[in-house]
């Protein structure tokens, strides 16, 4: 998985996210991260960069576009339970030539605006804080 692809899949958890915090289908975030398997921290971090503005609508006045969007929201986060378990494979290059088969590592929460999945395993730098190759130098900050 590509940074890119990384980022986009963690923005992607985030909108679905915020969708179902801000319709009050989840009334916390702790209760929306607890149910999909989120890291805490994370949920906290997207929901409060929100105006945390609460707009709940009553199951009986939900229009069906609306209740398709809270479907697919609810999927999107479901999903993600899934590339926990599914991880890429890190593909560093071996010593005898083959490529390491260990699934990416899953970020630490402070580590998630580089997106959720790094694209290395724990034994070749996918836990590091710094982002590897290219972009060394302005990791400093
Ligand atoms: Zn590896």
């Amino acid at each position: 998985m590509t940074p890119e692809e990384s980022k986009e899949l963690t923005a992607r958890l985030e909108k679905a996210a915020l969708l179902l915090l801000s319709l009050d289908i989840y009334r916390k975030p702790d209760d929306l991260a607890r149910r999909f398997g989120l890291p805490i921290p994370v949920v906290r971090f997207w929901w409060r960069n929100t105006d945390q503005e609460k707009k709940a609508i009553a199951d009986r006045d939900l229009t069906l576009k609306q209740a398709k969007t809270i479907r697919k929201a609810t999927q999107t986060l479901e999903g993600w339970e899934k590339v926990k378990r599914y991880r890429p494979e890190c593909g560093a290059k071996l010593a005898n030539g083959r490529r390491c088969k260990l699934s990416v590592v899953i970020r630490q929460p402070e580590g998630w605006d580089q997106g959720c999945l790094a694209d290395r395993c724990r034994m070749h730098g996918g836990s590091s804080r710094r982002i590897r190759k290219k972009k060394v130098e302005d990791d400093e900050t």
